[in-house]
């Protein structure tokens, strides 16, 4: 097949064609969670979209070397130089060990995304198994003088950088406003300017997570993990790196100026990005009360949500969406997506009671073409998805009589349907059972409670108590209300 992939790059800011470097390889990096809490509606975006992205790859028949890390180390509070360390601080409140919490945590979000039917990075490295890759790239850095070693710590001299290469071209900030919106140093820091980063930070005495180095006992800069695993596992020059919108600045900014100075310029050729799920058009946030996990979404245990939403409707919402553009949540969007996807994977079955004629007017690769190119221009999902609604209009009138199909063109649009439905956008059937299950359930429940509640009328106490007890045992928390009851799971 021949490949007219047009993908938008960040740093171009503008859609180039995709043309690997070493085709048919195509090496993918994405910058995964920092594993410290339970995987939320932000993660599943760029989980998402760059899982779209690999499946269109190998559909192209490139292969593809995807290559998604964990963040257990280095990510300090507020994605700041200081701080106390996102996994440190949540190992410290817990009484756990750093690694018992990246472990629950990364097993937890494998299971949200084998959920979401996100399949599998072709390697999950961790920036703990890693830090001599991060010190040999601070080495390269120091050798060359980008950085200054001070008090133990290492830090990257972007001002220096910057008169010699351009510092936010990825971004497009400027120094000399970084300069003028930072506030003054107190005189306390250790850096010589603020918006220098840390290539190494020296650890302070109740810092758990610490390792030997030159300059002393600490722990990895954020920024250097994914220079050093992204180019260990891709080479030193590789075709995509991504992540979501919020990681461009400083994170990927920073990560270039890492890999100029220490590997080369234009390490990276494309740059991708996603943009940012909104809540009921606010940015979604543990202090503002919004925020959303997946598996609240999957239980409907949240008050934000007005019921359950099944992994297959949270993906297809998300596919519903351009990643360029915002997406906002709302308990509206996603009863519209789940209706949506139903409607799709009906025309599955529709499609397989379907009687082709001799002669039939419906051209399928009219169709299936118009996808391809859909998928082409930068995975345009919503147009993808677009057209199969409309053909699912014509796949009904050909139901009804009202249309016809030929045996050839029915194979072909039974194949499209396939292809872009379940191979493509990585939607799953199986799910909606599950959904349905979920339906009869809440109904057996409620039926057993409403006997319960005839019971209570009747005085008969000893049934009532004995259906609240037995549901309880199963795991069924049952409050009773002035005008009936409540319960969850
Ligand atoms: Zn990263």
């Amino acid at each position: 097949m021949t490949n007219n992939l047009v993908i938008y790059n960040s740093l171009s800011r503008k859609k180039e064609e995709f043309k690997p470097i070493n085709p048919p390889f195509v090496g993918l990096y994405v910058c995964g969670p920092t594993v410290y809490g339970d995987a939320h509606l932000g993660h599943a975006r760029p989980a998402i979209t760059f899982d779209l992205l690999f499946r269109y790859f190998k559909h192209l028949d490139f292969k593809v070397r995807y290559v998604r890390n964990i963040t257990d180390v280095g990510h300090l509070e507020n994605d700041a130089d200081s701080g106390e360390d996102k996994i440190g601080k949540k190992a410290r409140l817990e009484q756990l060990e750093p690694m018992e919490i990246v472990q629950f945590y990364t097993d937890r979000y494998h299971r949200e995304m084998d959920k979401l039917n996100v399949q599998k990075p072709s390697i999950e490295p961790r920036a703990s198994g890693h830090i001599i890759e991060q010190i040999e790239l601070t080495k390269k850095i120091l050798d060359k003088s980008y950085a200054y070693i001070s008090n133990g710590s290492v830090y990257f001299d972007v001002e220096k950088y910057n008169q010699k290469y351009k510092y936010g071209i990825l971004s497009g900030r400027v120094l000399e406003d970084l300069l003028s919106n930072t506030r003054e140093l107190d005189g306390q820091s250790e850096k010589k300017n603020n918006f220098d980063f840390a290539l190494w930070k020296k650890a302070s005495p109740e810092h758990i997570m610490r390792w030997p180095s030159p300059w002393s006992d600490g722990f990895p800069g954020w920024h250097a993990e994914c220079s050093a695993m992204g180019h260990k596992y891709l080479g030193e020059e590789f075709d995509i790196h991504g992540g979501g919108m919020d990681l461009l600045f400083p994170h990927h900014e920073c990560e270039i100026a890492q890999n100029t100075v220490a590997i080369g310029e234009n390490t990276v050729k494309y740059w991708v990005h996603n943009n940012m799920i909104t809540i009921n058009g606010q940015k979604m946030g543990k202090s503002l009360g919004n925020f959303i996990t997946l598996e609240d979404l999957f239980n409907g245990t949240n008050k934000v949500l007005e019921k359950a939403y099944s992994p297959m409707t949270i993906r297809f919402f998300i596919l519903q969406a351009h990643y360029r553009s915002t997406l906002d949540f709302s308990n509206e969007a996603l009863q519209a997506a789940e209706k949506g996807l139903a409607r799709l994977l009906k025309a599955i079955d529709t499609l397989d009671n379907i009687k082709p004629t001799t002669t039939g007017k419906f051209k399928a690769s009219e169709l299936n073409n118009k996808c391809h190119a859909a998928m082409n221009d930068d995975l345009n999902s919503p147009i993808l998805i677009a057209h199969l609604f409309d053909a699912i209009k014509t796949i009904n009138n050909i139901e009804t009589g009202n249309d016809t199909i030929d045996e050839e063109n029915l194979t072909l649009l039974k194949q499209t349907f396939n292809l872009f439905i379940f191979d493509i956008l990585g939607l799953k059937s199986e799910q909606q059972t599950v959904s349905a299950n979920d339906e009869i359930l809440n109904e057996v429940v409620d039926l057993v409670l409403n006997l319960r509640l005839q019971a209570k009328t009747n005085k008969d106490y000893a049934t009532s108590d004995f259906i609240r007890d037995e549901l309880t045992k199963i795991g069924v928390t049952v409050k009773d209300k002035k005008d009936g009851f409540d319960w969850e799971i």
